[in-house]
């Protein structure tokens, strides 16, 4: 079960006397939320304003006070209550509905809001064990820095924007161009998978960093088609 107490000093943040909770405490860092939706939806739900505006207003008869939130959330969750949905061997034996309400605890607007969504799916034995060549997390480290460094190259003269995530809608046209056959593949991608116009911005600041990442300086089809990848959660069908 999640550790409930220290979220809800996120809470206390809105109805106590003011003081920073959790999600003021990660700014610059990381805020990990383990079975997301055991979480109360209410609760979730407050979370937008911050993941938007990255800081949490506090608003009182005299005073309004800002804490500062920027923080990346990390929050991980079930496929279903018993853990089984989508399980090549294993059966699911939730009820009729049960997965469904499961992860309506997880508004649409919420998922909206966050970058990457990654289904883990398990690893087999031969898969693990095989000798395959994968990269270091060293060779990892030296893509990531180059990539925020193109990034804070390309913001420097933005004085609150130091990577492709915290650009704002109007900005995202202008630094995530894409060609015609890009143009196509997000454009039946929108469609087929109901993607939100707040989904699409998602994508194609996700392809710009994958781009980055790439060492690439357009973005090409082959980004744009890894970034719609990680709208899994977007997907109608993906709870039948
Ligand atoms: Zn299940």
């Amino acid at each position: 079960m999640p550790d409930y107490c220290c979220f809800s000093n996120f809470i206390l943040e809105l109805t106590g006397n003011p003081q920073p909770g959790e999600i003021s405490l990660a700014h610059n860092g990381v805020l990990f939320l383990d079975e997301l939706p055991e979480f109360k939806r209410t609760v979730l739900e407050v979370m937008r304003q911050p993941m938007e505006e990255r800081k949490v207003t506090i608003s009182r008869a005299k005073i309004s006070i800002d804490y500062p939130a920027n923080f990346m959330l990390v929050a991980s969750m079930n496929p279903c209550p018993c853990g089984y949905y989508n399980h090549p061997e294993k059966e699911c034996v939730c009820g009729p509905g049960v997965v469904q309400r499961y992860l309506s605890k997880i508004s649409g607007p919420l998922l909206d809001r966050i970058d990457l969504h990654v289904e883990v799916v398990p690893v087999s034995f031969d898969e693990m064990t095989a000798n395959r060549k994968t990269e270091s997390s060293a060779e990892i480290r030296e893509r990531v820095v180059k990539a925020r460094e193109k990034q804070s190259e390309r913001f420097k003269t933005r004085d609150t924007i130091y990577c492709n995530a915290m650009m704002p809608s109007n900005m995202v046209k202008e630094i995530c161009e894409i060609n015609e056959n890009g143009r196509a593949l997000l454009k039946t991608a929108m469609e087929r998978l109901g993607l939100s116009a707040r989904a699409y911005d998602r994508i194609l600041k996700v392809s710009r960093t994958i781009a980055d990442l790439a060492g690439s300086e357009e973005i090409k089809t082959e980004h744009l088609a890894e970034a719609i990848q990680y709208r899994s959660l977007d997907r109608d069908g993906w709870a039948g």
